[in-house]
């Protein structure tokens, strides 16, 4: 192949119970389809989740800070599940408006698709069928984390041409080479994060707001997560660059909300988060930044804490997980009871109110009581920050794994549907409302 090739990036459709824009990009393919760009590759992508499709009802970006709601259809429940009564949808653009964007692009020589949860292969599954409707004869890839945690489900079921499991950055430039015989040497370093363009973020119909990726990995190897599994080493950019990097999206596209995704922002806070959180004071740019990924609360100082409520820091989402100090050996090592009170402190003496200091509780965890997660709930309310609660999804090859199998009223082994968060998988009774509506009251409360 002569010309340079045209590589379409997706995006697929979710289909769960419930599911809501809360801050949630799919960075990875972004990141490849800036890459093949400055490559001078043609890229096009499509979003199934778009909240600004040209067809969709038109809304204010910086609402909510960029969050909110995806459009939503009520489709059948799949059969596995109809124990669930919940209503059961495809989020995203219509059918209708993705069989339209897919004919009228030239027809591509490769398309990549990426899936986030394990359990949302459903959704990316009839993606692929309406891809490969428009264009038979396109090889498709899959990469992201269900391809990395569920190859070889993936390989068996999602209709993809090829998977990919693990980061695809290294690999990126053989896959086209292999698929389009169109050759290019990287100008890239798949190693040095700082080598990277900025994920193309602009090829979205609106930019809501930026996610920031200062880091990947995390040091611990808590046994519900898969950090570790996802991305093994640690590796960061320097903050002078991300700073240049948030100066461009504010200053060109008039961004004003600033996601971090890094699964470890305060990991050696010295060399990495303080001369960045100073850089961004100093840029003196009016902008705001949330945590939705948690933040390590072992590393939460008067510095770190006043330093982030300079620089703009809005919503904090602190990674507890539980309360119950001191029977957590089992599923983490990452917080004690003192440095979760002395983290509060400094948060609130740096100026941060308690709506704005989350505490992210698991709840549904294999074995797990509603009384100790009622528990938990009420100890992060005493400490005066806000309890939010995560609902635990199993995830194959993490240290839980095995124990949530055996709790599990589904065979979660034989399915990744059945590890849904929003089913308590981890339960052999069914999935009750009055559970979920008792424990989300008492949060709220
Ligand atoms: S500290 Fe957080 S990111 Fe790291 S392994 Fe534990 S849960 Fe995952």
């Amino acid at each position: 192949m002569k010309d340079t090739p045209h590589i379409l990036c997706i995006n697929p459709w979710i289909h769960d119970f419930a599911a809501y824009d809360f801050w949630s990009k799919p960075l990875g393919i972004l990141t490849l389809a800036s890459i093949l760009r400055t490559h001078g590759c043609k890229v096009s992508y499509i979003d199934c989740l778009d909240r600004f499709h040209p067809r969709a009802p038109r809304i204010d970006p910086s609402m909510r800070s960029g969050r909110g709601p995806f459009l939503k259809m009520q489709i059948t429940k799949p059969e596995g599940l109809n124990d669930v009564p919940r209503n059961f949808c495809r989020y995203g653009i219509k059918p209708s408006w993705l069989r339209e964007d897919l004919v009228t692009l030239p027809q591509p020589d490769m398309i990549l698709i990426t899936a986030l949860m394990t359990y949302w292969y459903p959704g990316l599954q009839e993606t692929i069928q309406l891809i490969k409707d428009a264009f038979p004869k396109v090889p498709v890839v899959l990469g992201g984390i269900y391809a990395t945690l569920c190859s070889e489900h993936a390989h068996r079921y999602s209709g993809a041409d090829q998977v990919l499991s693990g980061p695809g950055e290294a690999v990126l430039f053989d896959l086209v080479a292999d698929h389009t015989g169109w050759r290019v040497r990287p100008n890239f370093d798949p190693d040095d994060l700082d080598t990277y363009p900025y994920p193309a973020y602009d090829l979205q119909h609106g930019i809501n707001y930026i996610p920031l990726l200062t880091s990947r990995g995390c040091p611990f190897s808590c046994a519900y997560c898969a950090s570790h599994l996802l991305n093994p080493e640690s590796r960061r950019r320097s903050p002078a660059r991300v700073i240049e990097e948030i100066r461009f999206w504010h200053k060109k596209y008039a961004v004003r909300d600033f996601v971090f995704y890094d699964d470890a922002l305060l990991m050696d806070a010295e060399n990495h988060a303080i001369p960045l959180l100073e850089g961004i004071i100093q840029s003196e740019l009016k902008i705001r930044f949330h945590t939705p990924n948690a933040l390590h609360i072992r590393w939460i100082t008067t510095k770190t804490a006043r330093l982030m409520h300079r620089a703009g820091f809005e919503t904090l989402r602190l990674g507890l997980e539980t309360a119950g100090f001191d029977d957590r050996s089992k599923l983490d090592i990452k917080v004690t009871a003192n440095e979760f009170q002395r983290a509060i402190a400094c948060l609130k003496n740096a100026g941060f109110k308690k709506k704005q200091i989350g505490a992210y509780l698991l709840v549904g965890l294999p074995g797990q009581p509603t009384s100790s997660m009622a528990l938990s709930i009420d100890i992060v309310k005493l400490s005066g920050i806000t309890p939010v609660l995560a609902h635990y999804s199993p995830i194959p090859h993490t240290k839980l794994w095995s124990k949530a199998v055996a709790c599990s009223r589904y065979d979660l082994a034989s399915d990744p549907m059945f590890t849904n968060n929003a089913v308590f998988p981890c339960r052999k009774d069914p999935f009750s409302w009055e559970t979920a509506t008792y424990l989300k009251n008492l949060a709220a409360a």
